[in-house]
């Protein structure tokens, strides 16, 4: 057998999208060891796949009112942090050629319901939306057998390839391709001691002494989605015997995989499985909610899941869950039925 080699490092990033390659950057401005493990390319999964929008929010509002997903959004630190990096005040370091454009045009060709175009003149989305006069539509617009309304939102839209390359320049030397990855901890009284990687044959050991000497928060964090609440069971078994502290989160960005919209049908079967545990209020309030079904986003969910199941190479229906495959195949008939031509 081939000699595994150990490489001491402080952290070991998995992933070069978006979250990995901005927290490489932060590690290295800040002196820390590490290495970014990628299985593909960078940025090559949901990264390079996104419209690059820095979401304020109003995406999320197109009922006509604050719905908690754009809270979230517009009280989450994170276009904060953009604007950090393109002023120089982060450790993180942009240029202006990051941005492709600093707004984007929302238009239906009906008149915007009273409810709706209200809402995008309150106070409240002021600074963020702003109709379109007759006169300075753009170009597309301008024909005669358009009869709706235009809103410029100010929202950036991010040049993408030119982002991964401004993250990925610093910080190339520690990026890893490799071909995958093995997990190890080693667990006494509860308490992790060691946590190995074992990739390409090679063992990293995360050096868990400079996190308590950091007085890093060593937490687990577990977000809720379409595709890991029917393993959820699992899950909080694994979570219990360990006695791990997890903290759930509501995915909302693609918010279309937000649990939430799961029919209720199904989600209450998952519900069943697991309601004797030891549950966080996070899943109970996502399991038990009464709202269901909404057409459009089951219909986007069901598209970008199809998307990912390509890209990852993954057959849905061989995944090792049931429940899982019995949804997926309910769910693809839905979408066929609701929205054959
Ligand atoms: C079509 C589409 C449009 C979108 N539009 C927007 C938008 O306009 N605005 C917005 O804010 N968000 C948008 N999003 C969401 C946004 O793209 C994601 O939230 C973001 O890119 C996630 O970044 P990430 O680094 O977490 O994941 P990813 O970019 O998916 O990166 C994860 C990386 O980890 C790698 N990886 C996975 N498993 C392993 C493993 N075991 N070992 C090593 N590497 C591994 C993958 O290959 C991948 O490169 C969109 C997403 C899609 C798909």
């Amino acid at each position: 057998m081939a000699e595994i080699k150990t490489i001491k490092t402080d952290v070991v990033v998995i992933g070069a999208g978006i979250a990995g390659l901005w927290l490489a950057n932060i590690l290295k401005n800040n002196g820390i060891n590490f290495v970014l493990l990628e299985t593909d390319a960078i940025g090559a999964n949901q990264t390079i796949n996104s419209q690059g929008m820095l979401h304020s929010g109003i995406k999320y509002a197109l009922q006509g009112n604050v719905t908690g997903d754009m809270k979230a959004i517009s009280d989450s630190e994170a276009l904060h942090l953009w604007e950090q990096a393109f002023l120089d005040q982060s450790s993180i370091k942009l240029t202006e050629n990051c941005k492709l454009i600093d707004h984007q045009y929302l238009w239906s060709n009906n008149q915007l319901t009273s409810k709706l175009a209200n809402f995008f003149v309150s106070n409240l989305l002021k600074s963020k939306v702003e109709k379109v006069a007759p006169e300075h539509l753009p170009v597309p617009f301008i024909n005669k057998h358009f009869n709706g309304s235009v809103y410029k939102l100010h929202e950036t839209v991010l040049n993408l390839s030119v982002l991964l390359q401004e993250l990925t320049a610093p910080i190339y030397q520690y990026c890893l391709q490799v071909n995958n990855i093995n997990l190890e901890l080693e667990v006494n009284n509860n308490k992790i001691n060691k946590f190995f990687i074992d990739v390409n044959g090679e063992r990293f050991l995360l050096n868990l002494e400079l996190l308590q000497d950091k007085n890093v928060k060593f937490n687990f964090l577990a977000v809720l989605s379409i595709l890991s609440i029917f393993d959820l069971e699992n899950f909080i078994v694994w979570r219990d015997n360990g006695d791990f502290k997890i903290e759930f989160f509501k995915l909302n960005n693609p918010d279309c995989l937000d649990p939430q919209y799961v029919p209720l049908k199904f989600r209450e079967r998952i519900w069943q499985t697991i309601k004797h545990l030891n549950l966080d209020p996070v899943i109970v309030e996502t399991l038990t909610q009464p709202d269901d079904l909404v057409d459009l986003k089951l219909f986007e969910q069901y598209n970008y899941l199809t998307q990912y199941f390509e890209r990852s190479n993954i057959d849905p229906a061989q995944v090792n869950n049931a429940l899982f495959v019995e949804y997926w195949t309910w769910l693809g008939n839905f979408v066929q039925e609701r929205f054959k031509r």
